[in-house]
C-alpha cells in the first residue's frame, strides 16, 4: 500500500484527489492538511469528503503529514507550495504538484527541492492534454514562424485567480520549443489599445474566465489562406485527479528529480 497525503484536501481538486485515493485499492489515505485557519481543520476527512467517518482529523501541520506518508499530493496555492516543497526536500517524500500560477523564485524553491525529493510537477495532469503539448510542439517544429501566427485560447470558471493559465503558458512553452526560441522573449500575454500590427514570431494569449468551465484549450496557428486549430476541452475535474494518481504510482521509488507528466506516461 503506498500511503498518501492531501495538502488542501477541502479544495475542489483536494477532495476529487483525496475521493480517488479512498476508492483506490492499492493506496491508503493517510491524512490531509488545510491552511491553518480554514473551517475544515479538525474535522473528520471521511465525513468532509462525504464518505462516512474515517477517524482522521484535517489537520494544518504540513511536517507531520509529509513525515507519515511515501507520497504527497498538492493542489493548493503558489506559497503553499514554496512551505510544501521545503517539507518534502526535509523528509525526502515524494510530491506530485499540480498547483499553477507560480512565480519564478518559487519555481527555484521546487527545483532546488528536487535535488534530494522526486517531484511530479505538471500544470495540466489530463493525459489529454500532454498529449496535446507534444503535438504542439510537433506542429510548431514543422510551421514556419513567419507565416505562421500562434494564438493560444483558454476559458476556465469563475474562481480561477491565475491567468493565463498554467496549461496555456505550458503549450506555448511547446510552440517556442518546437521554434528552438524562449518563450519569454516572443510571448503577448495581453493587449489592450493601439498596441500595433502583430509582430511576426510572437505567440499570444488570450484569457476568457465565466461559470463553470473545468478547462479549455485551442492553439490556432493562423496563416493566409490556412488556419490550423488543436482544441483540448475537459468536461470533469476527475481527469486531472486521475493523472495525479497515475503520477503517485510512477514515481514511488524514482530518485529525486523534477519530473513531467510527459516523463510519468513515457511521452
Ligand atoms: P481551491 O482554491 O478550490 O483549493 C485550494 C485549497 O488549498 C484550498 O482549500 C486552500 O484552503 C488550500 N490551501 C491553501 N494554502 C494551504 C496550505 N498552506 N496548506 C494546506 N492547504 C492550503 O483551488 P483548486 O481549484 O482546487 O485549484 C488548486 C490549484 O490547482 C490551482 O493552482 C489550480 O490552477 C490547480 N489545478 C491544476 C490542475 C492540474 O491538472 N495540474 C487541475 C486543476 C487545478
Amino acid at each position: 500500500m503506498i500511503r498518501i497525503g492531501v495538502v488542501g484536501c477541502a479544495g475542489r481538486m483536494g477532495r476529487i484527489v483525496a475521493g480517488e485515493v479512498l476508492g483506490a485499492a492499492d493506496l491508503t489515505l493517510n491524512g490531509g492538511t488545510e491552511r491553518a485557519g480554514s473551517d475544515a481543520v479538525g474535522r473528520d476527512l471521511g465525513e468532509l469528503l462525504g464518505r462516512g467517518r474515517l477517524g482522521i482529523a484535517v489537520g494544518d501541520d504540513g511536517r507531520q503529514l509529509f513525515a507519515g506518508a511515501d507520497v504527497v499530493i498538492d493542489f493548493t496555492a503558489p506559497a503553499a507550495v514554496v512551505e510544501h516543497a521545503r517539507l518534502a526536500a526535509e523528509s525526502h517524500t515524494a510530491y506530485v504538484v499540480g498547483t499553477t500560477g507560480l512565480k519564478a523564485e518559487q519555481e527555484a524553491t521546487l527545483r532546488q527541492a528536487a535535488t534530494t525529493a522526486a517531484i511530479v510537477w505538471a500544470p495540466n495532469m489530463s493525459i489529454g492534454v500532454n498529449l496535446l503539448m507534444s503535438l504542439v510542439e510537433r506542429v510548431a517544429a514543422v510551421l514556419d514562424p513567419a507565416g505562421y501566427d500562434v494564438e493560444i485560447v483558454e476559458m476556465h470558471h469563475r474562481h480561477k485567480v491565475d491567468a493565463p493559465s498554467g496549461t496555456a503558458l505550458g503549450l506555448g512553452r511547446a510552440v517556442a520549443a518546437g521554434r528552438g526560441v524562449a518563450l519569454e522573449d516572443v510571448w503577448q500575454k495581453t493587449r489592450d489599445g493601439i498596441i500595433g500590427a502583430r509582430r511576426a514570431g510572437d505567440i499570444g494569449f488570450a484569457t476568457l474566465r465565466g461559470g463553470d468551465v473545468v478547462g479549455d484549450h485551442s492553439v490556432i496557428f493562423a496563416a493566409d489562406g490556412e488556419r490550423l486549430e488543436l482544441v483540448h476541452k475537459a468536461s470533469s475535474r476527475q481527469v486531472f485527479a486521475k493523472g495525479a494518481l497515475r503520477a503517485v504510482r510512477w514515481i514511488v521509488g524514482r530518485p529525486p528529480g523534477l519530473y513531467s507528466m510527459h516523463d510519468v506516461l513515457g511521452i
